[in-house]
Order: C-alpha cells, then structure tokens, then sequence
C-alpha cells in the first residue's frame, strides 16, 4: 500500500534582485513509496534532491503539485493542520554536528518532539521512553546527562535517529545521515536503520549521493539530475541495467562504499559541471554532458517512459 505518492511535485525559489527569474530546484517530480519500504533518491549536490525532500515534509511550501500522505494532501494543508501529521513523519538531518541544540542535554533533546506532540503524562514517564530509545540506538541512559559536543559524530547521528524515531513515526525522510561520517561508521548507521525498519515497519526516503549505499538500503530509487527525476526504478533492476546516461555515468564515478568490509574504493569522476538551476539548458537538461546527445536532445525535454516493465527512464535513447 502505498504510504507516499509525490505527484508533479515543484519547487522553485525566486532570485533575489532578479525579477520573474527562478532557481528551479525541483521540477515535476513523481514518485511513490509503499509502507515499509525505501525508496532511495540519488544526484549529485544541487541537483534538488533534499529540497524535495524538505517540501514534502513542508518545511518549505510547494510551488506546486501534490504530496499524499497517507491519504491527505499534504500541499493544500496549513501548517496549524501539519502539526499532528509531522508526528508521523521525521526528518534525520544530513550534519550531526550542527543538528543538535549544544545548550540542551541529550535526554532533553530526544524528549523534545514528546513534550511538542504532548506525548507521556509526565516527565518521569518521558524520561523512561528516553532511556529506552537510548538503549535501541546504542547509547545508554547515562548519555542522557551529557552534551551533544561531548560524543563523536557516530554518536551523534545515533542521537539524531533517537530523536526522529521516539515519536514512532510512519515515514522518515534520512537526508544524506551518513555523508559526514566516517566510512566504517557509515556502515553501522545504516545498519541501524535498516534493523529499525525491520522491527517498526518504518517506510524510509533515503537521499545520499552515493549510490552504493542506496542499492544496500532501497527497495527502488529514483535519480535526480537538476531538479527532475531521470530514472526510477527497482532498486536491483537500476544496478543491473542503468538505462539514463547519467546514472551510468554516477554509477562509474562516485566511489563504492563496501558496507560490510568498511573501505571505500575510488573510481572515475564523471564529466562536466552541473549547470545553473537558473538557466537551464533547453531539451535535455544532461544534454552538455551527454556522450550519446542527438539533435532532438536539445530541442525539447525528453518526457519520463517506462522503458521496460516498472522501470522509467526520460532519455530519447528509448523513446
Ligand atoms: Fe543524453 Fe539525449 Fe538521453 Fe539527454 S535525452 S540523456 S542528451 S541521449
């Protein structure tokens, strides 16, 4: 059942001091996600895959489009009506080291959404449900009493995933929690999350640039470049059989993460620059990076097909 549908979803920011020009961050993206499963979002950085992201957890308002929440659009809702939705769906931020308040201890941190969704009848009973999030995360009650600055970022992504998951939340949107860590910790943290989604049926969009950890992580993924979804796809069928250039040319450069020895190999940089989000290229938006591009290519947009049984593809190479 589908927990998820983001249905041509668009954000667009104005620029500032340029009148009716906009940075196009996300642009007619459509995806959806079943209860339980992962779906991961890849791209290189700017490509819009963490605004997305953050529009549909309405941290910022969608241009426009919709985001079916479990039933709800979430685009049309205030943010006085997202309030008790939020509780369902949390966020674990991309920087442990900037995401935690440094004033608050750690119990008081994790505590903090109970006290904002008035959960627990008091605050010993508050205290307990820290105590045992602590325990899940593998920390233990003592780090309670301590400050976030006072651990090691593994550490701190630990506290990070015990403050989003207390609530028992249905969806969690894990924006890159693994980028600023260490490769061998890198491993444990998502082996957390994977073990959390097995034992609270926990449904996940998982964004990272590196594409290795999303084939351990997703059920399907889906790849961004400059604001539009390229290919989405079961996750094995993308591994096996990338169709869009851009994600074979991902796939050849970003370095592998080999999560159960804990080492990382290098590969190959892929080519060119992103370009700007503010003006686009016309047709293909990977057209001045494309090794296959073809007259049609920058004439007009390649529209997103399904090239073969569940996998889709916007790329004039199968159309
Ligand atoms: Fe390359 Fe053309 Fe496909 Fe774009 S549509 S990815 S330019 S072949």
């Amino acid at each position: 059942m589908k927990l998820l549908e983001v249905k041509n979803l668009i954000k667009h920011f104005p620029v500032k001091n340029h009148k009716g020009q906009v940075v196009h961050a996300v642009d007619d993206v459509s995806f959806h996600i079943n209860e339980g499963e992962t779906l991961g979002l890849v791209g290189e950085s700017g490509c819009g895959k963490s605004t997305c992201a953050r529009t549909i957890i309405r941290i910022y308002d969608p241009t426009g489009g919709e985001i079916i929440f479990d039933g709800q659009n979430l685009a049309t809702l205030s943010q006085r009506e997202l309030k008790p939705i939020r509780k369902n769906m949390q966020m674990i931020f991309q920087d442990p080291y900037t995401s935690l308040n440094g004033r608050m201890t750690v119990r008081d941190i994790i505590a903090e959404p109970l006290i904002a969704h008035k959960i627990g009848n008091s605050q010993k009973e508050r205290h307990e449900m820290v105590a045992q999030m602590l325990k899940q995360v593998g920390l233990n009650t003592e780090h309670g009493t301590r400050y976030a600055h006072e651990f090691s970022g593994g550490q701190r992504q630990r506290i990070g995933i015990a403050r989003a998951l207390i609530l028992k939340p249905k969806l969690v949107i894990c924006d890159e929690p693994i980028s600023a860590l260490d490769v061998s910790i890198q491993a444990q943290i998502i082996n957390l999350l994977t073990e959390f989604q097995q034992k609270e049926k926990l449904t996940y969009l998982f964004i990272a640039h590196d594409l290795s950890v999303v084939e351990y992580i997703s059920d399907h993924v889906g790849v961004m470049y400059l604001g539009k979804l390229v290919e989405l796809s079961e996750s094995k069928e993308l591994y096996k059989n990338p169709l869009h250039p851009y994600t074979q040319g991902l796939l050849a450069s970003i370095p592998a993460l080999d999560i159960h020895a804990g080492k990382i190999t290098d590969k190959a940089e892929m080519s060119g620059d992103l370009p700007s989000p503010i003006s686009l290229p016309s047709g293909c938006r990977f057209c001045g990076r494309c090794p296959y591009a073809k007259k049609i290519c920058a004439e007009a947009e390649p529209p997103m097909k399904e090239a073969a049984p569940g996998h889709m593809v916007a790329c004039y190479l199968y159309s």
